[in-house]
């Protein structure tokens, strides 16, 4: 989608600290990490929310989920643990509307999140 800040990200048009890639998925530093690791796991493909994911993304879903969990693996923070957020539509807090996993980790998290 044209004026995705993160549709760009995975075509390179914006920079970013890139951590994975493969066909289906992208994953990337936060730029502004609220944790020591904040990477931010998204689709290749233009999904605005959660909301409007289709049965056809059950395995996409599924893809980005164990890439959050290799990543926190390599990152040497999934034996400690990490949490994974995804914020959807305005009480949540989403402010890009392209599908994105937070993978949050490497200091104690705090429950119930604000
Ligand atoms: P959310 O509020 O759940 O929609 O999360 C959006 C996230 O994208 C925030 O944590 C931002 O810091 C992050 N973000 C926004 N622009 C960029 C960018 N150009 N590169 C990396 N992360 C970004
Ligand atoms: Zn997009």
């Amino acid at each position: 989608m044209s004026d995705c800040i993160f549709c760009k990200i995975i075509e390179k048009k914006i920079p970013s600290k890139v951590v994975h890639e493969d066909a289906e998925t992208f994953a990337f530093e936060d730029i502004n990490p609220q944790a020591p690791t904040h990477v931010l796991i998204i689709p290749k493909r233009h999904v605005p929310t959660v909301s409007d994911l289709v049965p056809g993304d059950d395995a996409l879903v599924g893809r980005l989920h164990r890439v959050a969990a290799k990543i926190a693996s390599d990152r040497g923070i999934a034996q400690g643990g990490y949490r994974i957020v995804v914020n959807t539509n305005r009480d949540a807090g989403q402010t890009v509307f392209h599908v994105h996993l937070h993978l949050l980790g490497g200091r104690p998290m705090q429950w119930p999140p604000g």
